[in-house]
């Protein structure tokens, strides 16, 4: 391990020993990448230090229970707590500490940097995920790494990396996942049926999309799902951001994005994806951000729904012309 990672991992094993109230938090509508990391480095710290109190914070979500559970805590009862933040660059995007006075924040990211900045720090836009971070961390210092961490850590990673195939997949990553799957000798092949078991109505509604996607002449791809379709092919809104990793590899489409509006929210919903122009710039004009190439964006009106599907068709035809030239 190169110097600087062992001084910062040093530093991050320090902070943590330091505070023994800890709060972990993640990114509101998380994925199996946030939860996981969460609830994995909750898990390790309290293996390792049993007299801290640890705790996972945010709204769970039911699909990805076999992930474990979250903590209930009155964060207001908390006067010397440590804030851990995984998975999310920005304070408007973390969820469930409102209630928390922090003494220091402890980030771990892979997002673009944004306000968020850590007492310490690691933020690496070239890793895959949050679970590959926090992989490297508990491999290479003395913090536990039983075989439910492992197993949470490697869902998180196939996750985020689309199984390895999307562009922020590394040889790193490979080392680390084997490192990972070496030293735990987690049965990973078994967990697979956590993380992609779906019902025949997703697959119609898979198949819904991929007949009714708007497709420009740039390879610009657009739906705005309804709540009448959503009803018909009863799923769940989440099921149109579940969708949107099935399109890569189209040879018509370089970047698409899935509309769905929130009643609850009272927002539309967007999920962009890309394998041509960078779309998360385009996207925090948008109230919204992400990575390179997998962005979202949430929007009041449905005209800035618009204005951000015409701003990504022109960035493709810009695209589309650099290619050709
Ligand atoms: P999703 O399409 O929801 O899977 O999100 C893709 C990426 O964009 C993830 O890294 C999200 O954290 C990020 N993202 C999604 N929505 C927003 C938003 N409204 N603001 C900033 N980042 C977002």
């Amino acid at each position: 391990m190169i110097t600087i990672k062992r001084d910062l991992f040093k530093q991050i094993v320090k902070i943590i020993k330091n505070y023994d109230e800890i709060v972990i938090a993640r990114h509101i509508g998380p994925d199996p990448d946030a939860i996981a990391s969460q609830i994995a480095l909750r898990d390790s710290i309290k293996a390792t230090f049993p007299h801290k109190k640890v705790y996972a914070v945010g709204a769970g979500v039911y699909k990805f229970r076999y992930l474990g559970n979250l903590d209930k805590v009155d964060l207001k009862e908390l006067k010397n707590a440590l804030l851990i933040v995984l998975d999310v660059p920005n304070f408007i995007r973390v969820d469930g500490i409102e209630d928390l006075a922090y003494k220091a924040i402890l980030k771990i990211d892979h997002h673009p940097a944004e306000d968020i900045i850590g007492t310490v720090d690691w933020t690496d836009e070239g890793k895959s995920s949050t679970c590959e971070m926090i992989s490297e961390l508990l491999l290479d210092t003395k913090l536990v790494l039983d075989t439910k961490i492992a197993e949470n850590l490697y869902l998180g990673i196939v996750f985020d990396s689309d199984r390895f195939l999307l562009q922020n997949t590394s040889l790193e990553t490979f080392n680390t996942v084997y490192r990972l799957l070496n030293q735990s000798r987690i049965n990973f092949v078994s967990l697979y049926d956590n993380l992609y078991d779906r019902s025949i109505n997703e697959e119609k509604f898979h198949a819904y999309l991929t007949n009714n996607l708007e497709i420009s002449d740039n390879g610009m791809g657009f739906i705005h799902v309804t709540n009448d379709i959503l009803e018909k092919y009863k799923v769940e809104n989440s099921a149109v951001s579940n969708q949107v990793n099935n399109f890569f590899f189209i040879n018509e489409l370089i970047c698409w994005m899935f509309v769905v509006y929130d009643e609850k929210n009272e927002i539309f919903k967007v999920n962009i994806r890309s394998r041509g122009p960078i779309i998360n710039e385009i996207a925090s004009k948008y109230n919204g951000g992400g990575h390179k190439y997998a962005s979202g964006a949430r929007l009041k009106k449905y005209q800035d729904v618009e204005k951000l599907h015409q701003e990504l068709d022109r960035a493709c035809a810009a695209y589309l012309k650099e290619q050709s030239n």
